[in-house]
């Protein structure tokens, strides 16, 4: 039984406590065998042992090879590195000036696209998802051009949970030569990462939403696609990446992605259970509320909702305020008045759009936090609806 006093995290779409044992391989990277990879004498030497047998693991579990990992530091980066270098390399080798991103990406695919956009001149097109977020290849199809530089379609989208046809878009964008990439940030912890079967060219994990450490993440470069680097600097990661690795969090990463990616199939059972146990209580005991995003084809672990004459962000603090730790969609959104740009470009309308709630479990939810949860949340509903009228 959890401790009433302590609050319950159903926030693990923002973020996961990092797994002890993640923890234990990091350790000896920060003091004994402390040294720049780069180094040539044993303190380097070990340290480089540490940074490619990482890489090794990580390319391992994704079915890539190891050159094609390039550690970043994050997500966002990892977005960064893929759009911007894929963008300009493609001007350069072949003038193309046309990128192609799907209207439900999270902001670090998204406003990247924008200031491609604005302030490098190239056309941005965007792919629409339909009413559950999700984006299909006929939509992609329908878009590809000759001068197409780049396409960026998330594989599961942060805020509604959906999940994308990514193999079908891919092999769609692989007939053309044209360098697909995914962010598959929020994916990596609960769907299967292979490479090899999506067929991507680029893709992009962050640790922290995998049960590992905050600020490292990687991305996938297939072989043969060429990015230009969006940091100059020293030779690291292909030349991709300029800066000293940071190895403690490389080493800390690869060891949680094997962790689970190990465990995808076993978790997802248990996840699925207390997801649906949410998505069917908050159905049933509140009225005037609706489920986002896709009812079968989203991630296993993330349950959305709008409710009706709510202000997303007063209930996230009433919640807050009973012990509950949720979400109204992107956490980066706290505090920012307007309604989601993913779940306006879904359809719905600004009054709906602002009564979202994301309850997002992870391998330490249990059914009688869950259980709480559904008890308290009607009535914080309420108290929050009579706010909006007041
Ligand atoms: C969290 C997240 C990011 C950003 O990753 P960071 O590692 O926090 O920079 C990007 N895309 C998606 C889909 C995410 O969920």
């Amino acid at each position: 039984m959890s401790d009433p006093k302590t609050p319950i995290y159903l926030d693990y779409g923002a973020t996961t406590p990092m797994d002890e044992r993640v923890w234990q391989v990091m350790q000896p990277f920060f003091s004994q065998d402390f040294g720049n990879p780069s180094s040539v004498h044993a303190f380097g030497q070990r340290a480089e042992a540490g940074l490619e047998a990482a890489r090794r693991d990580m390319a391992a579990q994704l079915n890539a090879e190891p050159g094609e990992l390039i550690f970043t530091s994050g997500g966002t980066e990892s977005d960064n590195l893929a759009l911007r270098g894929a963008a300009f390399a493609a001007r350069a080798a072949r003038g193309a000036n046309h990128i192609l991103v799907s209207n439900v990406e999270h902001a670090a695919v998204a406003r990247n696209a924008v200031q491609l956009a604005d302030s490098h001149g190239f056309e941005l097109e965007l792919i629409p998802a339909d009413q559950q977020g999700q984006v299909q290849p006929e939509e992609v199809a329908a878009r590809l051009r000759e001068d197409t530089a780049v396409v960026s379609v998330v594989m599961a989208n942060n805020e509604v949970g959906t999940i994308n046809p990514i193999t079908e878009i891919a092999a769609l964008c692989r007939a053309r030569y044209i360098p697909l990439h995914t962010d598959a940030v929020q994916a990596g912890a609960y769907l299967p990462i292979n490479v090899q079967s999506l067929g991507v060219d680029l893709l992009s994990l962050g640790a922290h939403k995998f049960y590992g450490p905050k600020g490292i993440g990687a991305l996938y470069v297939s072989e043969g696609i060429k990015l230009l680097p969006t940091q100059a600097g020293g030779s690291h990661e292909e030349g991709l990446r300029a800066g000293t690795p940071n190895v403690p969090y490389i080493v800390g990463m690869a060891q949680a992605f094997s962790l689970v990616q190990g465990e995808t199939e076993a978790r997802a059972t248990t996840l699925r259970s207390l997801r649906d146990q949410v998505i069917n209580g908050v159905l049933k005991s509140v009225p005037d509320a609706q489920l986002t995003g896709h009812p079968e084809q989203r991630l296993p672990n993330h349950a959305s909702f709008l409710f009706q004459g709510v202000d997303g962000n007063a209930l996230l603090m009433l919640l807050d305020g009973a012990g509950f730790a949720c979400s109204s969609g992107s956490a980066c959104k706290t505090g920012d008045p307007e309604p989601s740009e993913i779940l306006t470009a879904m359809g719905f309308t600004r009054e709906w759009a602002l009564g979202s709630l994301r309850v997002t479990v992870g391998i330490h939810t249990q059914p009688d936090e869950i259980e709480a949860f559904l008890t308290a949340l009607p009535a914080l509903v309420e108290k929050s609806r009579a706010l909006e009228t007041a």
